[in-house]
């Protein structure tokens, strides 16, 4: 199933000169590389309540009990403006696959961010921008990341493979369904899941057994969100290495004794942490060519997303 996930993103990461001082800055994996499979949805919080460019810096203040976003220059508090934004656009959001925000930015940023009180004195270091905490309340279940994350390759990565899954499930639900899409749906996504939490594929499997007998509306809401609760929960090794083993029960009877120990060993590899995923990857997408192997052909898990992107092959886990 190809799809072009839509996007959110804080305009300045994509290039937008934006910035407090009229400066931009642009993320390269967001316009060099993603930019090639995604729709964007750029958002300027600050430019578009009108502070223009350039501006008066912002921070974060405790006032009255709660973190504010406040003007540097004369102390005017812009949250509620920044957070209607957020509002402003929900219902474009509501298609978005996921959003990448602009780190330690008072208006975009998720987290770690400092708050202080009017004296300047640090009151703690977990605030968030007006923006991205509205964004996050509305759309909780929403894939979100901020740009310096998405330099570790495996929350990249897990990002990536996150927003793909939920446009894929996007473009499911956003056609005439039937249950038995829905079940070659979930199907598809078996080893996918499971990676992520055995747990969350049974839940979601009770939901695709019901689908029959409840409203359409109904399972587009809990399937929704129980497979975005699903992959929202990081996989390990031991979890990839089972998954790659139930690949090879499914292969096994098609292989001649040397690929089935090559590929046997490079999961063994994989599971000792001797070899990255994508030597065992590899090996599976190469044995299953033939009609018989076709389950595991199909498993998104073997294709989570463009092969252009490349991501697995710095992934360790
Ligand atoms: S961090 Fe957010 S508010 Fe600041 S320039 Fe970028 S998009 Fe605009």
């Amino acid at each position: 199933m190809e799809v072009r996930p839509l996007v959110g993103v804080s305009s300045c990461l994509l290039g937008a000169p934006v910035r407090h001082n009229g400066g931009h800055s642009r993320h390269r994996f967001l316009t060099d590389e993603l930019d090639r499979f995604v729709d964007w949805l750029p958002v300027c919080p600050e430019a578009e309540i009108g502070l223009g460019t350039p501006r008066p810096t912002l921070r974060l203040r405790r006032l009255g009990g709660g973190d504010r976003t406040v003007s540097n220059a004369d102390g005017t508090d812009h949250t509620k403006d920044l957070s209607a934004t957020a509002d402003h656009h929900l219902e474009r959001l509501r298609e978005a696959d996921g959003y990448v925000l602009k780190n330690k930015s008072p208006s975009c940023g998720l987290f770690a961010l400092p708050v202080a009180d009017d004296e300047g004195n640090r009151v703690h270091g977990g605030g968030r921008g007006a923006f991205a905490d509205r964004l996050t309340r509305l759309l909780p279940s929403l894939p979100v990341e901020e740009q310096g994350r998405l330099m570790d390759a495996s929350l990249r990565e897990w990002f990536v493979e996150r927003v793909f899954a939920h446009a894929r499930l996007r473009a499911l639900f956003s056609e005439d369904w039937r249950t038995r899409d829905l079940v070659e749906f979930h199907t598809r996504h078996k080893l996918q899941l499971m990676v992520h939490s055995p747990e969350g594929y049974r839940e979601t499997g009770r939901l695709v057994a019901r689908a029959g007998s409840v409203q359409r509306e109904s399972t587009e809401e809990t399937y929704t969100e129980a497979f975005r609760r699903t992959l929202a929960v990081r996989s390990s090794r031991g979890r990839h290495a089972n998954a790659l083993q139930h690949a090879f029960g499914m292969l096994s009877p098609l292989l001649d004794d040397a690929r089935r120990h090559d590929l046997l060993a490079s999961i063994e590899d994989y599971r000792q942490e001797r070899a990255p995923l994508s030597l065992p990857m590899a090996l599976l997408r190469h044995n299953c060519a033939p009609e018989e192997a076709r389950w595991v052909r199909d498993q998104t898990y073997l294709r989570p997303y463009p092969d252009g992107l490349g991501l697995r092959h710095t992934v360790a886990v």
